[in-house]
């Protein structure tokens, strides 16, 4: 049975961070509002601001809970996350105040489990209490939704590894302390099996950050890009820098992204809610030709559209959800599939209409709105493609299915209802 509740005393936790991050955390959002600010580690008066609200989060144990109690974390479930991420999704700077920012969640997960004692100590364990960041180096400026083409290469010199090759799109290398960097190491091997994962701290003689890219919405003049184009040149790490074993870079990669998906995903719903409220704020309020626009039957299907794809998505969410928590690993790698998927469209479709609502204003910088909808490219590639994961859907929901080997299909009238009349010919054929 679906079971999407949660006990009151976790509610009171939701309602006091839902009040928190309205009155607390959102105000940094304005404060310090680029891409990169709340993984600027050298940033003084933002982490002014940022360490007390990190300890009253801590305080109240809501620090990090997408770990388990093994990391420091509360092992609340996925249910439960949700509720918590679709706060979180309000505000930017939300996640690193609550200590679940992306990458760095997905990178504590490998060194967790991967890592050893050593690179805990001088890695996990800061990255967990929030004082340094991290970046994921995977794609590279020739290939990005399709692994298999990656070409930066590793191998093994003597007691260590040397890694060559560049990266595209390496968030947060700016700031990051160490990157966690996909190299093939077998390029003879099976597709799957050529690549390795690595941990190289940043400094390291041959990592050459190129440029920081720019996205939508950030200026190269000022130097605000925060997507590393990376050079490793040479760089070399020890032996003991490989993460998982060699070949197995691809398994690494799988069992960092699934979470970051459903997370992002679960956040989304918290940011289309707002994209939501601003709309039916705005036709409650704007009058035209005489009436209000919540009286124009146009605008009342917007809203209803809104709302209802609103309810879809976040009951996919939760579903997917109850999945991981209640069903074997992998249960609901579909369902992750489908909430990437459905995330864009459905941030697509809210914020597109909510900015439309606002006219003029909507297309401001005086709006949160057209920040939203310059991340909504981001949103259907970051974690790989819209196309990559419905290809991924069909796949496993074909295998649900079996082809017939009849000319016409199974659900052929003409034959079924040969057979229903069959079924029940005596009651047919008897006198009234
Ligand atoms: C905001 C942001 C942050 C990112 N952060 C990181 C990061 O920290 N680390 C990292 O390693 N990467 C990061 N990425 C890169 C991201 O993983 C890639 O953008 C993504 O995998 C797609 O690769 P690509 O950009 O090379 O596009 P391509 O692989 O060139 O794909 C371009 C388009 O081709 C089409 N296409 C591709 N494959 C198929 C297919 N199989 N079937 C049909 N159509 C297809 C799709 O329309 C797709 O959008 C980030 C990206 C964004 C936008």
């Amino acid at each position: 049975m679906l079971d999407f509740t949660v006990e009151s005393e976790f509610q009171a936790k939701l309602d006091w961070m839902a009040d928190f991050v309205r009155t607390e955390v959102e105000p940094l959002d304005l404060l310090f509002p680029h891409g990169g600010d709340p993984y600027d580690t050298t940033n003084t008066k933002a982490r002014r601001i940022l360490r007390p609200l990190q300890e009253q989060v801590r305080a109240q144990g809501l620090w990090a809970c997408h770990l388990g109690p093994d990391l420091g974390g509360q092992g609340y479930g996925q249910i439960k996350l949700a509720y918590m991420n679709e706060i979180l999704g309000r505000s930017y700077w939300a996640p690193t105040v609550f200590g679940t920012a992306a990458p760095d969640t997905g990178n504590a997960e490998i060194l967790a489990m991967f890592g050893t004692a050593e690179q805990k100590k001088r890695y996990l364990q800061p990255l967990l209490d929030g004082e340094i960041v991290s970046a994921f180096s995977m794609t590279e400026p020739q290939a990005g939704a399709d692994p298999t083409e990656f070409v930066c290469r590793a191998w093994r010199d003597g007691d260590e590894w040397v890694i060559d090759g560049e990266k595209w799109f390496t968030s947060n290398a700016r700031h990051a302390a160490f990157f966690i960097v996909m190299a093939v190491t077998d390029p003879e091997a099976a597709p799957h099996r050529r690549m390795s994962m690595f941990v190289v701290p940043a400094g390291t003689p041959g990592v050459e950050i190129q440029r920081n890219v720019s996205t939508m919405g950030e200026r190269d003049d000022l130097d605000e890009g925060i997507h590393g184009y990376l050079r490793y040149r040479e760089v070399r790490v020890p032996g003991d820098a490989i993460l998982g074993g060699p070949g197995e870079g691809f398994a690494v990669a799988q069992a960092r992204l699934g979470g970051g998906r459903v997370h992002h995903a679960m956040r989304t719903v918290g940011l289309c809610s707002r994209a939501f409220d601003m709309m039916c704020e705005r036709a409650l309020s704007r009058r035209t030709k005489g009436a209000l626009l919540a009286e124009k039957q146009a605008v009342q299907a917007f809203i209803a559209d809104s709302w209802i794809q609103l309810q879809q998505f976040r009951l996919l969410v939760l579903h997917t959800a109850w999945v991981i928590d209640t069903q074997p690993h992998g249960a609901a790698r579909t369902l992750i599939a489908a909430c990437k998927v459905a995330m864009a469209q459905v941030m697509h479709d809210i914020v597109q209409r909510a900015v439309h609502l606002h006219g003029s204003l909507g297309t401001t910088l005086e709006l949160p709105l057209a920040q939203w909808w310059m991340s909504v490219p981001s949103l259907a590639l970051a974690d790989g493609p819209t196309e990559v994961h419905k290809v991924s859907i069909a796949k496993q929901v074909l295998r649900g299915y079996q082809p017939v080997d009849t000319l016409f299909p199974s659900e052929h009238l003409p034959p079924k209802r040969a057979a229903a009349a069959e079924r029940y010919a005596d009651a047919l054929s008897a006198h009234e």
